[in-house]
């Protein structure tokens, strides 16, 4: 079970990265990786280890729009190669994935036999290269597209050198939107939101998140726009507080 944190706003992301990844450790983790977004250049750090070990050969980092993970290996073995964010073949693209994506090894077969080269040994890089394979002019429509090709679970998010945004999605797998001024966040869990933000949108399986720093939309995968009428109320218990509704609101003594 591994984790997934992501930023995108007015703030450095590195430190507010570096927080969610603390607050995932509890998780497991053999493995982190951080990639950080500056005006068009990705920054990439990789560790096989703990948070401790990452952190200690953490470069400078500087970018307002990343995503991070702790590792969990199970497909692929522990290394920095299957660290994830993961990458397409052009390295413009970098994606967080939990879950098992059960036809992997088809999917990737079709795309090894039309070119695409893969770094790691992990189900999780084949989203990247679908998300490349799809692209024509929009990311969130090749990320949908790639989706609906997968089989198995995911919590899945993902950030470009083509777009200022952040895209996730779920299923089977739980992920959640942090709501801030400014700034927006994504999570596989709410832990690592709780020192950012007291509202939290709970995706349900099936629905795609699309992050800018000042609004967040969230579509179902397989159609277009739902209304805010037709999700489901959920409840949810978070050290001992009772949340209800979709966009939930908190407080934490
Ligand atoms: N299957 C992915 C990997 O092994 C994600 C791992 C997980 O969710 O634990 O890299």
């Amino acid at each position: 079970m591994c984790g997934i944190i992501g930023y995108i706003g007015r703030r450095e992301a590195k430190p507010i990265l570096i927080e969610g990844l603390r607050n995932l450790e509890y998780r497991g983790c053999d493995s982190i990786r951080i990639a950080i977004l500056d005006k068009g250049r990705v920054r990439l750090h990789k560790e096989v280890g703990d948070l401790g070990k990452f952190l200690e050969h953490l470069p400078p980092i500087s970018g307002r729009l990343g995503i991070g993970h702790t590792r969990w290996a199970t497909i692929g073995g522990v290394s920095k190669a299957n660290a994830h964010p993961l990458s397409d073949c052009k390295g413009e693209l970098f994606v967080v994935h939990n879950g098992i994506l059960e036809n992997f090894k088809e999917l990737k077969k079709e795309l090894t036999d039309r070119g695409h080269h893969f770094a790691s040994h992990t189900d999780s890089e084949l989203i990247a290269h679908l998300i490349e394979e799809n692209y024509e002019d929009s990311l969130e429509k090749a990320f949908v597209r790639s989706l609906s090709k997968l089989t198995g679970s995911f919590a899945v998010a993902v950030n470009s050198k083509k777009e200022e945004l952040l895209l996730g999605a779920r299923r089977e797998s739980l992920l959640v939107i942090g709501l801030g001024k400014g700034e927006n966040f994504i999570a596989s869990d709410i832990p690592p939101l709780l020192k950012f933000t007291n509202r939290v949108i709970c995706l349900e399986d099936g629905e795609v998140a699309l992050l800018e720093k000042d609004r967040v939309r969230v579509n179902y995968m397989r159609s277009s726009s739902i209304s805010r009428s037709r999700w489901k109320p959920t409840t949810l218990v978070v050290g001992g507080c009772h949340i209800s509704a979709n966009v939930l609101s908190f407080h934490l003594e």
